[in-house]
């Protein structure tokens, strides 16, 4: 019989801080710095004699942090070093923090349920190590030694990989939307490690956890998901054939979807960390951290549910706006606009069904206008008050998709108000039902052949006859009401 075994997952994640200096120097902080070894001084290349000095910037960062993850904010904290060798490392240590984060105990909910987050600590990031394919050397990049690292360690709360890859995907978002980190992942600016083990299901209540190993580089969302799901068959296949899983660190390679094996069991006191003596400790008052909460804006998640009760629309829909600061912002606007427009010209019974339209037309047309841009960029030409105009129109008027595609488009073009294109364009749908009409019998007339397909039976003819129409009205006329008139006169002319 197979044993039924209970997955424990635990992340720790790096998260490279956006500042404009370096944690102890005054170089520029750019991890996407292409030319190697510019943003680089004394201090972050580790020479003797040199002085950190603390960057304030960071130290506020982390504390926005913990404060948005419910943590706790130590009222003093120090700096201690973490001695290793590595050539990314040239001072032999890395300064870290680790009796005394600036964070600990904090939670954030995902799929309703609390992950409980140990600690956030801040760390400088080291060098970056090239090896070029084929070369019997590497080569040694310090623009990256000494950002601002953020570090934050969950409890091992997890149990699959889905709750894990959400949990990154939320922390990603919200640190965004606090404006700490752009946190991309493909950049490396925000790295998660996932610490899995098993357990028996009979044995998780005398706490008889299973060994756990970490594996680093997990560099996408989609990685966390396949490297964690691979782990647990993993770990399950050794168990159930009676062997024993190792301690151990492994990496994880994307291309052969396989964990490896970097080194085995490492332990906090082989770093022989003690306190960083070139750096005072941080004194963190209540004023300062008053300061700081008034920075936290609203959260994603205050936003769902604000959302969902302001405005009504699909929650798959909120969970689209709100993955983009920029998006959510414009849509905030533009819906604020257009509920003024609602009352304005009286289209009050109507307030739901145009802003599901609002966010619809922004989460499909609006951001497919122009592929490959920031979405700033993107829908600057088109004021919110313009876009919430525009909404009212395709009611008012009656567009149908198409019209109201050219439409959005010549907005973006000129930056107009949509009523003038309208008016320049002669954007008006044909609607005299006499005209559609005549339009009708010539498009039969044009078309023997679909008409007598559609005249023996196969209906789906009809579809190309009333593309033909919109393609010489140029999307003028209302698809239904095409489709309406010239069944009509098959069906009599038959
Ligand atoms: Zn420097």
């Amino acid at each position: 019989m197979r044993k039924e075994y209970l997955p424990t997952i635990g992340l720790e994640i790096h998260i490279e801080l956006k500042t404009r200096s370096k944690m102890f120097c005054s170089c520029k902080n750019d991890s996407q710095e292409k030319e190697p070894n510019v943003n680089i001084c004394p201090v972050c290349l580790g020479h003797p004699g040199t002085l950190p000095v603390v960057n304030k910037e960071a130290v506020r960062k982390v504390i926005k942090t913990g404060i948005a993850l419910n943590c706790k904010i130590a009222p003093w904290s120090f700096f201690e070093r973490k001695n290793y060798f590595y050539p990314d490392l040239p001072k032999g240590y890395q300064i870290s923090q680790y009796q005394k984060p600036l964070c600990e105990n904090g939670f954030l909910i995902i799929f309703g349920k609390k992950i409980r987050i140990r600690r956030i600590h801040l760390e400088e990031d080291t060098a970056r190590l090239v090896h070029p394919q084929g070369a019997d050397y590497s080569l040694l990049d310090f623009n990256r030694a000494g950002i601002p690292l953020m570090e934050l360690v969950t409890e091992p709360d997890m149990v699959s990989a889905q709750e894990a890859k959400k949990f990154a995907q939320e922390l990603q978002l919200i640190l965004r939307y606090l404006d700490v980190s752009n946190a991309d992942m493909e950049k490396g600016q925000m790295r998660v490690e996932a610490n899995i083990s098993l357990s028996q299901k009979l044995k998780v209540k005398s706490k008889e956890w299973g060994t756990k190993v970490e594996i680093k580089n997990l560099n996408s969302f989609r990685a966390v998901e396949r490297a964690i799901e691979y782990e647990i068959e993993r770990q399950k296949e050794i168990l159930d054939s009676g062997g024993e899983v190792i301690q151990e660190t492994k990496g994880w390679d994307d291309k052969r979807a396989k964990t490896i094996t970097q080194r085995i069991k490492e332990e906090a006191h082989d770093y022989r960390y003690f306190p960083e003596p070139d750096l005072p400790p941080l004194e963190i008052d209540t004023y300062y951290l008053e300061e700081i909460k008034q920075e936290v804006p609203e959260l994603p998640q205050e936003k769902r549910i604000r959302f969902l009760q302001e405005y009504g629309i699909a929650e798959t829909k909120i969970e689209t706006l709100i993955s983009n600061k920029e998006l959510t912002e414009y849509f905030e606007k533009s819906s604020s606009e257009l509920i003024r427009w609602v009352q304005d010209k009286n289209l009050k019974d109507k307030k739901g069904k145009l802003l599901e339209m609002l966010a619809n037309y922004l989460i499909g047309d609006g951001i497919g206008l122009l592929k490959g841009k920031p979405l700033k960029e993107k829908l600057y030409p088109i004021t919110p008050e313009n876009f919430a105009e525009f909404i009212t129109i395709i009611e008012e008027k009656n567009l149908t998709s198409r019209m109201a595609k050219i439409l959005l488009e010549q907005m973006f073009k000129t930056s107009k108000d949509p009523s003038d294109i309208l008016k320049e364009k002669e954007l008006v749908q044909v609607s005299d039902e006499t005209e559609i009409q005549k339009l009708a019998e010539r498009i039969i007339q044009d078309n023997p052949k679909p008409v007598k397909d559609f005249q023996s039976g196969k209906e789906n003819a009809i579809q190309f006859l009333v593309g033909q129409m919109m393609k010489i009205t140029k999307g003028k006329v209302n698809p239904d009401k095409a489709r309406e008139i010239l069944i009509k006169l098959l069906k009599g002319s038959k």
